[in-house]
């Protein structure tokens, strides 16, 4: 098999992933999930004229010469209802979101104004009809949608549902994702330190990363390299709808797990991809289950989750946005590259003068976990690339926040 390139086997993936049936959750905890319904207005709003200022509701005519002197006729609050109507040479004085009384055409603010008693009050401005006036239904208009299917609930999203007083809502449920890792060199978290041990950071590294998504995976711990361990561990984890498993994926006489999987069912789409950090990298379905088989080194693990399972895991919540966002920015330091592969440097970005720059977090040995734990983002350098020079602008992919974008942002 041909190596793919990164945005092939980023496409295959994507091909393999539907997304996932919907759920019924309630409001509070819905941050972050995706609307699987159109979510409908049930009132106009505001649900009248209102007021957009504190000041006084008046006839705009009256202000043909200024300052006038006009009679205050009645006080409006922000939930009373006006019951008299404004005559020429009156005016009421009203709240921020009271509503506006019948014969009245506009608002002026309080600024604009001087009161010497309780009765009148000197408007020293003139004002065109509509000002500061929030029309009903300016906001939303009964029956009207306000959200589509397809919608990220954000913060001002949560608040439109409240609006509408959506107290449950279908989302898209959140894939299961089960992690196992493979290796007789790794030691777990609560076993004692052996010094000839590795001790298991991808299982947690993974964790995180999926955290990261919103969703709470399963670690079905560490299987050693025993074809009937193995076999055990990999059954269990199809039966989940996403399967993470790290290392034993390459070539070694004792990585089984890509024939283990296979005899289970999983029909392997590729295990190729010409990426640096990342390569072996595999990934198969079955009908309920999309395995992916990430490479035992802890920096090339992580980038192959960010590249493939993020985008995946994503489409798999609804969705529409996949991809890290990714950046423009001035790299600090030449940069070496041999062509054949797509690489991801991991860099530190810092703002500065028009823009940011990227500087590489030092040694990018695929074992070299604290690169990653100390990078902003991955600096993508394209497999035909013969080296970057310092001064060059980059893509960078953020490694770190909650706004993604459509597609992958790199050439590679
Ligand atoms: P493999 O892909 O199984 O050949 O593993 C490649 C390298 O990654 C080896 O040096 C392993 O010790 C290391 N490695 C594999 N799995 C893990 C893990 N769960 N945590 C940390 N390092 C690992
Ligand atoms: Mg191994």
């Amino acid at each position: 098999m041909e190596y793919l390139s990164v945005t092939k086997a980023q496409q295959c993936v994507l091909e393999s992933v539907v997304v996932l049936g919907a759920e019924s959750v309630k409001l509070e905890h819905s941050l972050g999930r995706v609307l699987a319904e159109d979510v409908r207005a049930n009132r106009d709003l505001p649900p009248y004229d209102v007021s957009s200022m504190d000041g006084y509701a008046l006839r705009s005519a009256d202000l043909k010469n200024v300052p006038a002197t006009l009679a205050i006729i009645e006080d409006i609050r922000a939930g009373d209802m006006p019951d008299k109507t404004v005559q020429a040479g009156q005016c009421a004085r009203i709240m921020t979101g009271a509503p506006v009384p019948q014969g009245a055409d506009a608002v002026i603010r309080v600024e604009d104004t001087q009161t010497s008693s309780d009765s009148s009050v000197q408007i020293n401005a003139a004002v065109k009809p509509g000002n500061d006036i929030r029309l009903r239904g300016e906001g939303m208009r009964n029956g009207e949608v306000v959200l589509r299917a397809g919608t990220e609930i954000t913060p001002g999203v949560t608040g439109v549902l409240a609006t509408v007083k959506c107290a449950q809502l279908q989302v898209y449920r959140r894939p299961r994702v089960a992690i196992l890792s493979t290796g007789n060199e790794l030691e777990d978290m609560d076993e004692p330190v052996d010094p000839n041990k590795i001790p298991n950071s991808n299982s947690y590294a993974l964790m995180a990363q999926v955290q990261a998504l919103g969703i709470g995976p399963d670690l079905l711990g560490i299987a050693r390299d025993d074809p009937a361990e193995l076999e055990e561990y990999l059954q269990r984890g199809l039966r989940f709808d996403v399967l993470l498993v790290s290392g034993g994926t390459s070539v070694g006489v004792h990585d089984y797990v890509r024939p283990i999987v296979e005899s289970l069912g999983v029909q392997m789409k590729f295990w190729r991809v010409a990426m640096k950090p990342g390569h072996p990298v595999a990934f198969g379905i079955t009908a309920h289950t999309r395995f992916f088989g990430l490479p035992g080194n802890p920096v090339s693990s992580m980038v192959c989750f960010e590249e493939f399972v993020a985008p995946a895991l994503r489409r798999m919540m609804g969705h529409a946005r996949l991809y890290r966002r990714t950046i423009a920015a001035r790299l600090t330091h030449n940069v070496k590259h041999q062509p054949g592969r797509t690489e991801f440097v991991r860099v530190t970005l810092a703002k500065e003068q028009g823009g940011y720059a990227a500087t590489s977090t030092g040694a990018q040995g695929s074992g070299m976990l604290l690169s990653m734990a100390r990078a902003d983002g991955l600096m993508v350098v394209p497999a035909d690339s013969t080296g970057v020079a310092a001064g060059s602008m980059v893509t960078v992919q953020l490694l770190d926040g909650t706004v993604f974008q459509d597609d992958a942002g790199f050439r590679e």
